[in-house]
């Protein structure tokens, strides 16, 4: 989508720190993070979020997460663990409408976040 930031970063229309990138998908840290790590891993393509998703992306949403996971031991979250978020439309707090899982860790994260 040619007005979607995320599709932008992916593209590398708007500069991001990138951590990984594939055919498919597209790691970067978080422009304001929450925690010392704080990163996004989205789909290249536009989806505008998780129950956007179709069953034929199913295979796409695996390797989302598995990527997210293989990503955050490879910045140290392994020992401590972290948080993989997904937030999706008005209620779940989604303001950029394109799918991205966030990937928190490298401090202790309350339960039920506000
Ligand atoms: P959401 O609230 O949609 O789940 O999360 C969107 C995330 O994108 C937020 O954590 C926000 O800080 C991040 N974000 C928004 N604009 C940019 C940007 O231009 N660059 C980067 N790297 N992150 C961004
Ligand atoms: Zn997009």
């Amino acid at each position: 989508m040619d007005d979607c930031l995320f599709c932008k970063i992916a593209r590398g229309v708007v500069p991001s720190r990138k951590i990984f990138e594939d055919g498919e998908l597209f790691a970067f840290h978080d422009v304001a993070p929450q925690a010392p790590v704080h990163f996004l891993v989205i789909p290249k393509r536009h989806i505008a979020n998780v129950m956007e998703a179709g069953g034929a992306d199913e295979a796409l949403l695996g390797r989302l997460l598995g990527t997210a996971a293989s990503l955050a031991k490879e910045l140290g979250l392994e020992e401590g663990g972290g948080r993989f978020v997904v937030n999706c439309k008005a209620d779940g707090g989604q303001t950029v409408d394109h799918l991205h899982i966030h990937v928190l860790g490298g401090r202790s994260l309350r339960w039920p976040p506000g």
